[in-house]
């Protein structure tokens, strides 16, 4: 269909690439790859950079790597034969000179670079020192009677893409901006937040990003922080936004069992549970459990993300939130991302609740099949009250015979399916209350944005008398040093130590070796510590067992890969080594090191990195020695890594957002919340139609 007969009232949204000349469908399928179909996919594709053809540059402010437009003359070519034969050409203008290297050229390329020859050459600048170079750059004659071979705009480079070259996506774009210019799509953004935030028309941004005009800011661009940039950004962010809240407000229409006792303030079951504490519940453990609470008594599920930094005491919000369940009649699930994580919960709620004639019962892989028959028979009969395990929970074959509520530890190790998987163990026409718990603090702020489907309380106190870890610093060099301190804590002072491998980027394998070798260098040095070992290659029984013995001070030394980064809890334990820390994140080394300073002796972390490191390890070791705060250190981590690390699964699968960024972007946010309550209260419509906009076919995903 040729452009000029379309109708006036055609729409971007419908109308597919093919009808652009020079789409046919090989070029379409190759689009398709994109995830383009429309022309309005099209003009959402946006470039990665821009090349500057509009003005010419002087040779000395070239910089190493960068595309530019350079006026020269010829001073001496010649034909060099080397491992390859080529044309090699001095050139120079008033600030510096530069070599053309030509592997391809024939007679007439070569007699056409005479001294005195004057060129504009564009292309890819090799700069060493005072050294310039280009290879195969293409040249313009320098001629009276032409212009200078300037564009009037920025030229877009678009993300490559295997068959499709630049100037094709150019030619379509053009023609695309033409039609927009021609059939305006929609301003979806409400009036009031183009102001706020100073946003431009959505067509005029798409025009302008395509082909920004040469007195463009040019750091603005390469930061994605022009006007017409940050429009769609805000546009985007507003999309995920509403679809967070709308799938939220869904959450209102299901029906979930109401779990009331009938007790005043908590319930008898929960004060037989505090009665047995030797400590009392910190302030922010009894609100976050009234939060909890009060959602459960609901005739809607809950969705609550419990967020507390290490040792904040989640566990026992979680008890009691559980005791709720237990109360008015229903069974509750525990799902943790680990064997050795989902025992050490059971053990520590079995040693609650046996006690108040609760029956609990484990499931993981490593039971018998016996075992595992008894278990499935106490869940489905009902029996079995409190229910602990890894995601064996929620496979085929395990029949509840009244789920309430799931509690989910450390869920940003958990995908979307396995949550897809949980629910479905709903009793009949229910659905589940949901408990999640993190101990990955993230910043408040992108909590907001990030898990605005779901409410979020945070454990902002650690229980009293915890003395802050005392974190140093030391080169592998001193190793013999560490190792004879040691020596020290164990035998003169009783305590037990942690010694953690980290090689998070080789195999597992090459992990568990690294560990394993840990643990013979310390027991030949230290003949008379007991040192274990603990690694992923170990049957789940073994691990236990290694645990247990270092649980009840059988051992002093624990040698262990990174398993024992959540949640295990050793009181005693107040001396960990990290063995390359350099290699982990902020927020991993907070886990680990939250291992220790659970007791009331002073605690310290070694970490033993190796020479030298990179300005950035530098930094995140200062972090750690300065600060025990997980909610600093998530601030750090952020600014430090980006999002991505952080959120796991979240960023990857439920909001991955092509053109926003949390961190960069944060400043958007607060405007751009307000504006989506604001629409899902007064202009639903409206709401639906920007997520259809921007999520389009990913609306499948609203349902998790
Ligand atoms: P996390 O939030 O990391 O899961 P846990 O629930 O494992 O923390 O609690 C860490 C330790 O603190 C446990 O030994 C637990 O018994 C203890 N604890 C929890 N709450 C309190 C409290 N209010 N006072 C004293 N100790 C507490
Ligand atoms: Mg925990």
């Amino acid at each position: 269909m040729a452009i000029s007969k379309l109708a006036a009232d055609i729409n971007l949204e419908n109308l597919p690439c093919t009808s652009l000349k020079g789409v046919g469908p090989k070029v379409a399928e190759k689009l398709e790859k994109l995830h383009i179909q429309s022309v309005l996919d099209l003009l959402f594709h946006l470039p990665l950079r821009y090349e500057d053809r509009t003005r010419v540059r002087t040779i000395a402010s070239l910089k190493d790597g960068e595309r530019a437009l350079i006026k020269v003359t010829v001073e001496l070519a010649q034909v060099k034969f080397g491992k390859r034969r080529s044309l090699v050409c001095r050139a120079s203008d008033e600030s510096a000179s530069i070599d053309f290297r030509f592997f391809y050229f024939n007679k007439g390329q070569q007699q056409r670079m005479q001294r005195g020859a004057e060129f504009y050459a564009f292309g890819e600048v090799r700069r060493f020192g005072f050294q310039f170079s280009m290879v195969h750059p293409e040249l313009t004659a320098v001629n009276p009677s032409t212009a200078a071979p300037l564009l009037e705009s920025l030229t877009p480079i678009y993300p490559a893409t295997e068959g499709l070259h630049q100037a094709s996506f150019r030619h379509m774009m053009r023609q695309a901006v033409a039609l927009l210019k021609k059939h305006p799509i929609d301003n979806l953004l409400p009036q009031p937040l183009l102001q706020t935030l100073k946003l431009p028309d959505i067509n005029a941004s798409l025009a302008w990003i395509h082909s920004p005009p040469k007195d463009a800011d040019l750091v603005q661009l390469q930061s994605n922080q022009t006007p017409a940039v940050r429009r769609l950004i805000s546009e985007e962010l507003l999309a995920q936004q509403l679809s967070l809240l709308l799938q939220r407000n869904q959450q209102k229409d299901y029906s979930a069992p109401v779990l009331k006792n009938s007790g005043k303030g908590s319930g008898k079951l929960q004060a037989q549970l505090l009665q047995q504490l030797p400590f009392q519940l910190t302030k922010a453990q009894q609100r976050v459990s009234q939060e909890i609470i009060k959602d459960l008594e609901q005739p809607h599920p809950m969705l609550r993300l419990l967020q507390g930094d290490v040792g904040a005491g989640k566990t026992l919000v979680a008890a009691q939130a559980a005791l709720q369940a237990i109360e008015a009649g229903y069974q509750v699930a525990i799902m943790a991302p680990t064997e050795l994580l989902a025992d050490q919960h059971y053990q520590s709620f079995a040693q609650w609740f046996e006690p108040m004639n609760i029956p609990c019962v484990f499931l993981a892989s490593k039971l018998t099949a016996s075992q595992r028959k008894s278990a499935l028979e106490s869940i489905a009969s009902g029996e079995a009250k409190l229910i602990v395990g890894t995601h064996a929970l929620f496979q085929k074959g395990v029949e509840y015979h009244k789920l309430g509520l799931a509690i989910i530890d450390e869920q940003h190790r958990f995908g979307v399916n396995q949550r897809l998987m949980l629910k479905q163990k709903a009793p009949d026409g229910l659905q589940l209350h949901q408990l999640m718990m993190t101990a990955t603090p993230i910043p408040r702020t992108l909590a907001m944005t990030v898990y605005a489907d779901m409410d979020v309380s945070i454990i902002d106190e650690l229980p009293p008398g915890r003395t802050p870890v005392q974190t140093v610093a030391l080169s592998d060099q001193k190793r013999d040093q560490v190792i004879k301190r040691i020596q020290t804590a164990c035998r003169d002072e009783n305590r037990q130590v942690y010694w953690v491998c980290t090689l998070i980027d080789e195999s597992e394998e090459i992990q568990c070796q690294a560990a394993e070798s840990a643990a013979n260098q310390l027991t030949q040095q230290l003949p008379n510590c007991r040192v274990g070992l603990l690694h992923g290659r170990l049957k789940p029984d073994q691990k236990q067992l290694v645990m247990d013995k270092f649980k009840q001070g059988d051992l002093d030394i624990l040698v262990a890969t990174t398993v024992i980064e959540v949640g295990v809890d050793v009181p005693n334990a107040s001396l960990m080594v990290i063995e390359n820390p350099e290699r982990l994140g902020l927020s991993q080394l907070h886990q680990l090191r939250g291992r220790v300073g659970r007791g009331s002796v002073e605690s310290h972390c070694v970490l033993l990195y190796q020479h030298p490191l990179s300005d950035n390890a530098k930094a995140r070791i200062q972090v750690m020695r300065e600060t025990n705060d997980g909610f600093v250190i998530a601030e750090e981590d952020l600014r430090l890594r980006g999002p991505g690390e952080m959120l796991g699964t979240r960023q990857t699968g439920e909001v991955s957002l092509r053109f926003a960024n949390l961190v960069r972007d944060a400043e958007l946010v607060p405007a751009i919340q307000q504006q989506a309550h604001d629409l899902i209260a007064e202009n639903n419509e409206l709401a639906h139609k920007i997520c259809q906009r921007w999520l389009g076919s990913r609306q499948e995903f609203a349902d998790v």
